[in-house]
Order: C-alpha cells, then structure tokens, then sequence
C-alpha cells in the first residue's frame, strides 16, 4: 500500500534520481579496511560538521545509540534520558539487552528536561546499593517532545552539572540538523557540549540509509569495536554514504521548508473543531482527536481511504512529520482531508 501524502514519518522519502546517481558513480572499497574513499569522506566531512575528532558510519540510528551506551556504560550502571526518549520505547529494550544498562526516566516538558531534574537525578555515589550514573542522553529534536529544540542554555547547565559528577553527555541527534536550521546555532556548537553525537541521513534527508556517529579518537575507536560485534561492519558502504554527501550538500537548508509546512499546517489545524493542536517547532506536528470520538487509529483509518497517512501515536494522538517528498499542494489538501474528518462531514 502507498500513499499519495505520506505524513507517517520523514523517513518514507526514496531517493531522487540524483541522489541515485550520486550512489551509482561513488567509489568504493571495503570500508572494514578503511579502504572506502567516500564511505571516509563522509566521515570526515561530518566530525567536522559536528566539531568532533572522528566519526564512524553505522546503519542506524539505533545502532548509535546502542553503541555509544555501551562504550559508556557497564552492566548495572544508569542513564538518564526523559521519559519519552526514543532508546526508552522504540529500541527493543536494547540499553538492558546490550549494555546491561537502565533508564532513569525524567517527566520533562515536550521531552526536554531542567538542570534541577537532572539534578535530583543523578544517583550518590556515596552510597554502595545504588547504580551508578554515567550518562546523560538528550534528544534534539525531541521526538515524542513535538520535534521541539533543546535549549543552548540549558545544555550548558545540564553538561556543567554532568561534568562535576564525572558524568558522561550523549546527544541523540536523530533530528539535530532540524535545530541547526531552525536557530542558525551551527550543529558544532550544539555538539560542543557532548562526549558523543550523531545525526541520522535517513530522517528528513532524503538517504535511503544511515547514521553517523561521532566523538573523540578514543571514544569513536571504541565504538568501532562494537560496530563489528553488532554486526554492523560493512564492506561497499560508500554506496550508502554517497547518498549521505548529496543530502548535505543538497538536502539541509531545504528544511526550512518543511518547518514552514508543519507550521501552516498546524496553524490551520487549530482553527478547526475537536482538534487539538500542539505548536510546531520543526517538522511535527501533533494533535488530540479525542474530542472528535474516534480514536487515533479510526481517524486515520479515514484519511487513508482518501490515501493520506499520519501516525497515531496514542490513543488520541497523532503526528503528522512533514519532508522533501511530499507532493505538491499536499498541505492544502492534508488540512482539507483533516478538517473533513474531524468535523464529520465526508470530503
Ligand atoms: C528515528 C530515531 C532513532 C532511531 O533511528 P533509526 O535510524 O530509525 O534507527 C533514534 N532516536 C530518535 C529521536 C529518532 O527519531
């Protein structure tokens, strides 16, 4: 099944036929041997992007977390992260089943915590039955949060707080290029604060896949220990990270386009009936349909018939991410679709 407008995720975008043939032409070589020429280039070129000594590519994003979890934790030791951070939900239980780690969640505001939280957080180490914390991991974007921004200011406070306790920072960077578009804060003064980082190519970018992964020469050395006993060692991967080069060059400040269509379409949102419409910051926008008596799932049930898909993401919840490949008057036509539904009456 395909939709005409797919609002599911910014990850439904399939390659152009450029960035196709930006792949088709990369040269390759077996990346495991450090023999991959643009699998390197793109490693290169994205520590410097987020200021970092090294990067490594990885498949996925989830693999980025999961191994820099593992290079800073050990089994019984805590992270931090909010309550609704994506390793917490979406990762299989993998800061247990790889790490041997646990979450400490905090109830943050839109997925964004306080230093004050952070704080009251952070375990004694004085006392022998307690984990131990060693990590602080933020999301930036916040997903479930909205796609809304962490705060420079308050990433400062909470990396001085870390710092004082020998505690290490993690930046879930999924969605840090939204922000960097958003502020104009450039992705390395965002990462400056973080003993690890990386940024997904197949979110809103437009790759088909991969993650990038950065942070010290120790610390990305490390992590490529684990790479290999994730499974996630490649060979010809410059395929992949070729497509990585095109969407940096060609699909970043495009994103402002999409945080002006998540904008429009959450402001027209508003104005109707029955729906409750939580202010955008970047490419997400959520809204309440409980007032409307169906569910989540049955108000999207309706809008595929007219092959429009959002995600429910609760009961009553739904988020619609907008991206580069939707086609054109898909706004118009999604807060169509959307008002007609909500309001009862069949487009
Ligand atoms: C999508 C996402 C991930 C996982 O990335 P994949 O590339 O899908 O594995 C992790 N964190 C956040 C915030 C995400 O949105």
């Amino acid at each position: 099944m395909s939709y005409r407008i797919d609002l599911f995720s910014d990850t439904m975008t399939k390659p152009g036929p450029e960035m196709r043939q930006a792949m088709a032409q990369a040269e390759v070589g077996d990346e495991q041997r450090g023999e991959d020429p643009t699998t390197n280039a793109l490693q290169d070129r994205i520590a410097k992007l987020l200021g970092k000594e090294r990067a490594v590519f990885l498949p996925t994003g989830v693999m980025c977390n999961q191994i820099a979890f593992r290079v800073h934790c050990q089994p019984g030791d805590e992270i931090i992260m909010d309550e609704h951070a994506h390793p917490r939900h979406f990762e299989v239980g993998a800061v247990s089943a790889l790490s041997g780690a646990q979450v400490y969640p905090i109830k943050g505001e839109r997925g964004i915590f306080t230093v004050e939280q952070a704080r009251e957080a952070i375990r004694p180490s004085s006392l022998r039955n307690f984990p131990a914390t060693k990590l602080i991991s933020i999301e930036q974007t916040t997903n479930m949060g909205g796609g809304a921004v962490w705060p420079l200011n308050t990433i400062g406070d909470i990396a001085a707080l870390a710092s004082e306790h020998g505690i290490k920072m993690h930046m879930d960077g999924a969605r840090l290029l939204h922000a960097v578009v958003k502020t104009g804060i450039p992705a390395a003064q965002w990462a400056a604060p973080f003993d690890s980082v990386w940024i997904d190519l197949s979110k809103g970018l437009g790759c088909p896949v991969g993650s990038v992964l950065a942070g010290s020469d120790e610390f990305v050395e490390r992590a490529w220990r684990f790479k290999h006993q994730f499974g996630g060692a490649m060979r010809q991967s410059g395929f992949l990270c070729a497509a990585g080069l095109y969407a940096l060059d060609h699909n970043v400040e495009r994103l402002a386009i999409d945080h002006e269509n998540a904008r429009r379409l959450a402001e027209s949102l508003a104005r109707v009936d029955n729906l409750n419409v939580e202010s955008p910051e970047t490419n997400m926008v959520f809204f309440d349909v409980s007032a409307t008596g169906l569910s989540a799932a049955q108000f999207n049930e309706k809008l595929m018939e007219k092959e429009i898909r959002l995600s429910p993401v609760g009961p009553s919840r739904l988020r619609a991410v907008t991206h580069l490949d939707l086609p054109e008057g898909a706004i118009d036509e999604t807060i169509a679709a959307v008002t007609a539904v909500a309001t009862g009456c069949a487009a």
